[in-house]
């Protein structure tokens, strides 16, 4: 519980840096961005400044998606709480990620109440990284859940994949801020620091189920996030 706190703490400190800092460096990278992109249109195409235009220009597309991570990160801008389908909230989520042809996806309900409290963007925003971190650990091809499941107190939605788990070591690393496994220029290491955020913000938890180990069965990640039926936060707290 202490360590949930400190946590939570750390993680809205890192929230107004992280703001601040993203706010400062968006109008001058769109900058650089626009005038290399001018600057690459009237290169020819044997121009030996080409290929260093090429790099500025990637480079500073690659700072855009860092910088609009940390903004994702810190939003604490208006919450607009509502009632919520969960179901057609995963299913938007769904159609808003890109689905390789080799990974099959499926919806379940095991709950007839649906209905949740949350802020629509922001759960889709908690569902987008979630599907989208389930299909990039799916490279091979796999299966792709949705899990929606509820009693009178809680309501949970699970992401399952049949990816390639998540190893030991890393498990206590997952939702800090630029912890990521995927390379320079892949990942940014934002993803689940959002989504913890986010979760938090509904009062709700998150929890990770994963094995790695093929010798211990079948591999895979589930995450689990629980939100209170009843959360306290209503439609007044909406500025
Ligand atoms: P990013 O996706 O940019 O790396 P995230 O915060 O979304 O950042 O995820 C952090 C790390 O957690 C990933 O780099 C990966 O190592 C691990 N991870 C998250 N979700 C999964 C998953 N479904 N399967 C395996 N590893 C995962
Ligand atoms: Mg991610």
């Amino acid at each position: 519980m202490q360590q949930a706190l400190k946590q939570s703490e750390k993680l809205a400190h890192m929230g107004q840096l992280s703001a601040g800092i993203a706010h400062e460096l968006n109008n001058p990278l769109g900058v650089v961005l626009m005038y290399s992109n001018i600057l690459l249109d009237e290169c020819k195409p044997d121009d030996p400044l080409r290929k260093d235009l090429e790099l500025i220009s990637t480079q500073a597309e690659r700072c855009k998606k860092i910088v609009s991570g940390l903004l994702n990160f810190a939003r604490k801008n208006q919450v607009k709480i509502e009632q919520i389908n969960l179901k057609k909230l995963a299913e938007d989520s769904i159609a808003g990620v890109v689905i390789p042809k080799n990974i099959k996806t499926n919806i379940v309900c095991r709950t007839s109440n649906l209905m949740a409290n949350v802020d629509y963007e922001q759960m889709m925003q908690v569902l987008t990284n979630l599907n989208k971190n389930a299909v990039e650990a799916m490279p091979n091809g796999g299966i792709l859940s949705v899990i929606i499941e509820g009693d009178d107190n809680e309501v949970t939605i699970s992401v399952s994949d049949t990816g390639e788990g998540i190893p030991e070591e890393n498990m206590d690393k997952l939702f800090t801020p630029f912890f990521t496994t995927k390379g320079i220029g892949k990942g940014t290491g934002l993803g689940l620091a959002t989504t913890y955020g986010i979760v938090k913000m509904h009062k709700g938890k998150i929890e990770v189920e994963s094995n790695a180990d093929k010798s211990k069965g079948p591999t895979g990640t589930t995450f689990k996030i629980s939100l209170p039926r009843n959360s306290g936060i209503n439609f007044s707290d909406n500025n």
